[in-house]
Formats: C-alpha cells, structure tokens, sequence
C-alpha cells in the first residue's frame, strides 16, 4: 500500500481536508446541494493582494504595511487551478470568474486565461469564463487579455467624483486611472463591461445619479450592489445599507426605467434599462432580497480552499488533495460530497448575532 502524504493546512481559515468517499461514481455534469441548488459557477481567487485599500473590503487598519500576505509556495499553481477548474467542470459548472484581491496583481495571468480551452463541459460546450477587477492594470493588460481568450470583464468603480474615490480606495488613485482602463477593455474588443458600485450609505450614495449620467449611452451596464457584511474587518452595520428598492427609486427620478427579463434564472442582478434606450443597469440586493435559493456559487481561495458561501466561517482543503497525490476521481468524489452535504443560506438568516461570526475576508475568498 502507498502511503499518502497530506500537507498541513494553512491555519489562517479554518479548513479541513475533504472526506474522500469510498464509493467513486464519474461526474454527470449535474450535481445538488442538500437545498436543490445545483452547482453552476465557480470563482476562482487568484492572489489575495490588492493594489486598492477600499475602506469597505481591505481597511488599511488590518491589511496595513505589516499585513502577512500568503507566501508564493501557498498559492496554488496554475496547473492546480485548471485542474480543479477541470473537475468542476465535469461537475456542472459552467461559469468560472477569476477574482480576488486584484486577479491583475497575478503575474502572467494570460497565461491561466489561455488554459480555457482545455476545458468543455459535459456536453461539449466552451466554458464561461471572466474576470473581476479594480480596472487600474487594464491599459497594459486589456489586448493581452483579450488574446488570451477572455470574453468578458467587470470593471469596480464606487464613484465618478474624485474626492469620493480616492477617499474610498484609500491610496489616492485617480477616477481617470479606472476610465482608462475602461477604455482599453473597450479597445481591445470588450463590450459591454459590466461596472460595478458598491453603495454604501453616507459615503458614495450621492454617487448613485452622476454615476448613472456618466454610462449612460456608454454601451456598459452599470450595476449597483448593497454594501455586504462580508469578512470581519468592515465594520458593516444595516443602517450603511442602501436598499435597492431607494437606489432604483433615485435613477427613475431623473431616467425613466423599466424592467428588464433575466438573462437565466438565478442571476443575481436585477436588470433595467432606460425607457429612452439609453442603456442597461442593475441592482444586487444581497442584503435586503436575499438570494441564497438560486445561489449556485463555489468559491476557491488563492491557496485552494473551497468555500460554498460568501459569508462562510469555515472551508475544505482542497490542495490538500492536490498536493496530497490522490486522484482525479477521488477529488471529483470529495468535491460531489461537499456540494451535496452544503446547505448554506448566510444572507436569509442574517441578525444581528450573525453580523458578528468571523466570516472569511473577501480578499480572501475571492469576490
Ligand atoms: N479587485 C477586484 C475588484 O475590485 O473588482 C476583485 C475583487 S473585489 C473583492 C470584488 C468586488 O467585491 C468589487 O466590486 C468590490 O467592490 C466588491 N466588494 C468588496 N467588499 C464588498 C462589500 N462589503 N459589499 C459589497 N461588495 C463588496
């Protein structure tokens, strides 16, 4: 008998190495939690370092000078990364979203973009795959990206007013510094960018209207998200929520809206566009209309851990598996138990006892 060598997990978050089931049966490309919900998105984190301090997510006061980033050898290789994507995959998942921290920070992500093509679903369809980011290294990266196969882009921007901005991201960077990178995305062949604002009452909710007149006509659909208490460093309170009922309200007192179908049931935006056919927006009403029943999402942390909610306290190891040499089906097997024992639903049971649990960072997990 070989001896199996499983490394230590990393004891930032709690993880424990995934049960493997003695029983193996290969993925159907369909499988569900103990809710019913299928698994059908991955997001994948691909560094938890950020070049943007955002009040809201990375508070200088924790994630200050000293901050202990992950080190190089905990990050999991691009090789690891496809070959989870792989075994999701053949598991059902259909959209892959590379996140983090800032995925640009991630040296030659292109290069991970281009590995897309090793993967099909069950039933011989491309992959979805996209990416989230603060938009800043888009100049320089948006042709690459684009050459290596990437199809779609959100582009994060909390406020059209200077000072707002750099107040919110905290290091002084430009509005034009994200305009820039909007309009390289635009360039090398992006359309239509998804652009995404975080409301949070007090700070940038009077961002919501000059936002709105700005991307209009644009041809990109601006969607604005209800400020969330993810992770433990934000300092979230119900009160610096916005509802996205008040935010709706605000746009149709200056654009006349309408509703808009979904594009597929359970996508988390609320669509709308302007009457005059200005363009698209939306609304993401974690916080006050939650979702959890259509939630569909796993997310893989920068060192491989696998969380099945955004607000998870703990994760599963899965490096583990990688670097513990088991196979691929006996991973397949330990991921098909995971999803089916998850019954997370965070944000419908969300109190004031909950606000307080130390949920995962979101730099972390991956937004
Ligand atoms: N750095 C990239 C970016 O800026 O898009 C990707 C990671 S970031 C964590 C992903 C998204 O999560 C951003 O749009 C960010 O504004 C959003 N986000 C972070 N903290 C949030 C919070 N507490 N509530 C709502 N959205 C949040």
């Amino acid at each position: 008998m070989t001896e199996r060598v499983i490394p230590i997990a990393e004891a930032r978050y709690r993880a424990g190495v995934p049960h493997i089931p003695e029983e193996t049966s290969p993925p159907v490309g369909l499988l569900s939690d103990r809710l019913g919900r299928r698994l059908h998105d991955l997001r994948i984190s691909v560094t938890d370092r950020c070049n943007f301090r955002c009040t809201y997510c990375m508070p200088k006061s924790i994630f200050g000078s000293d901050y202990a980033f992950l080190p190089q050898s905990s990050l999991l290789s691009f090789e690891e990364i496809a070959r989870i994507a792989r075994i999701f995959v053949a598991h059902g998942v259909e959209k892959l979203r590379l996140t983090g921290g800032e995925p640009l920070l991630r040296k030659d992500l292109d290069v991970l973009i281009g590995m897309r093509t090793q993967l099909r679903t069950p039933d011989d369809q491309p992959v979805d795959l996209t990416l989230t980011t603060n938009g800043t290294l888009l100049p320089r990266m948006a042709h690459r990206l684009r050459q290596a196969g990437l199809t779609r882009l959100t582009v994060s921007l909390d406020a059209i007013d200077e000072q707002v901005f750099r107040q919110m991201n905290d290091v002084d960077f430009a509005v034009s510094s994200v305009l820039s990178g909007i309009a390289a995305a635009e360039q090398a062949g992006f359309s239509p960018i998804k652009v995404n604002m975080v409301v949070q009452k007090g700070v940038n909710d009077h961002q919501i209207l000059p936002m709105a007149r700005h991307f209009r006509h644009s041809g990109h659909i601006l969607r604005f998200i209800e400020f969330m208490d993810v992770g433990a460093s934000n300092g979230w309170r119900l009160d610096d929520v916005l509802p996205a009922r008040d935010i709706l309200e605000r746009i149709a007192s200056e654009f006349p809206i309408e509703p808009v179908e979904p594009n597929y049931t359970g996508e988390v935006a609320e669509r709308w566009r302007y009457c005059d056919g200005s363009g698209e927006i939306g609304v993401i009403a974690s916080v006050t209309q939650a979702f959890c029943r259509d939630c569909t999402r796993a997310r893989l942390s920068t060192e491989g851990k696998l969380f099945t909610c955004l607000f998870a306290t703990e994760g599963h190891d899965l490096k583990a598996l990688l670097r513990g040499d088991f196979s691929d089906t006996q991973a397949e097997a330990a991921i098909a138990h995971i999803w089916q024992g998850r019954s997370d639903r965070y944000s419908e049971l969300r109190s004031s006892e909950t606000v307080g649990l130390r949920k995962i960072e979101m730099s972390y997990i991956g937004g």
